[in-house]
C-alpha cells in the first residue's frame, strides 16, 4: 500500500490532534503535532524571559534560535509521541494557558516559522505521515495527497478546551479560554507569514455537531479512499 502525506489544518482547539493521532495509529503512520513545536519554542522564550506581556524580544530570540532544540520521542506507555525541548520532556508544560496565551505571537515570527517548517519537512519527507497544524497543506507539504481543514464554532472549541484542562486539574475560566481561542484565530489568520487559510484542495470538516468516533470514522474512510 502506498504511504501518503496527510495534512490536517484548521482552527485552534477543534480536535485536530485527537483525529490526527488516531488516524496515524490506525494507519501505522508517524504523527507530527506541529503546534507542539511552536508551543515548545514559546516555552523556551518564556523561560528565557524574552516575553513581556504581548511583547517578544525578537532580536534576542533570533540570536538564541540555534539553542532551541525541539523534537519528539515516542512514549511506549501512551503510544504517542512526547514533545522535548533541549532534551527535557515538556509535553505537559506546553499545554498550559500561559503558553497558549503567547504561542501565536511566537508563531508569527518569520525565522521561527522557517526553522520549524524546515524541521517538519525533514520529519515528513518519506511520506507515511499525518501532520497537524495551520499551514501544512499550504506551506509545509503543498503536494500532500490528502488535505483536511477542520473547524467548529469558537464556543464549541472553547468548551472542549475547558473540559480538557479541567479534566487535567488545571483551574481555568471558560470566558478566558473563549477569548484566547478567538485571539489565536485572529493572529493566526492575519499574520504576514503563512497565515491560517484553507488550501484550495482541502476537504472541509466542520465538527461542531460531531462526536469523536464520528469524526474518526469520517477521516478514516477519506484516508482509505486516497490510499487504496
Ligand atoms: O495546534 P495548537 O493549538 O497546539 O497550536 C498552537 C499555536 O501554534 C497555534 O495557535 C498557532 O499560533 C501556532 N501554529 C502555527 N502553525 C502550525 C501549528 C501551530 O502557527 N503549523
Amino acid at each position: 500500500m502506498k504511504k501518503i502525506t496527510i495534512a490536517i489544518d484548521g482552527h485552534s482547539s477543534c480536535g485536530k490532534s485527537t483525529m490526527a493521532k488516531d488516524l496515524a495509529r490506525e494507519l501505522g503512520y508517524v504523527y507530527i503535532d506541529t503546534g507542539a513545536m511552536y508551543r515548545a519554542v514559546t516555552l523556551y522564550a518564556i523561560k528565557a524571559g524574552l516575553i513581556d506581556g504581548q511583547n517578544v524580544d525578537v532580536d534576542a530570540l533570533r540570536a538564541q534560535m540555534d539553542k532551541v532544540n525541539v523534537g519528539f520521542k515516542f512514549n511506549e506507555e501512551t503510544g504517542r509521541p512526547d514533545t522535548y525541548l533541549n532534551g527535557e520532556r515538556v509535553e505537559d508544560r506546553i499545554r498550559t494557558m500561559e503558553v497558549s496565551s503567547k504561542v501565536s505571537l511566537i508563531a508569527a515570527i518569520d525565522f521561527v516559522r522557517s526553522a520549524m517548517v524546515a524541521l517538519q519537512q525533514e520529519m515528513g519527507k518519506g511520506g507515511g505521515v499525518v501532520m497537524d497544524g495551520r499551514d501544512i497543506g499550504t506551506t509545509v507539504f503543498p503536494n500532500a495527497e490528502l488535505k483536511v481543514f477542520v473547524t467548529a464554532s469558537a464556543e464549541v472549541r472553547a468548551q472542549r478546551r475547558y473540559d480538557e484542562l479541567t479534566a487535567k486539574g488545571e483551574k481555568c475560566n471558560l470566558q478566558e479560554i473563549l477569548e484566547n481561542v478567538q485571539e489565536r484565530d485572529r493572529i493566526d489568520s492575519t499574520r504576514a507569514v503563512s497565515p491560517l487559510r484553507k488550501a484550495d484542495d482541502a476537504v472541509v470538516l466542520d465538527n461542531s455537531n460531531m462526536t469523536i468516533p464520528e469524526q474518526k470514522q469520517w477521516l478514516m474512510e477519506l484516508a482509505k479512499s486516497k490510499i487504496s
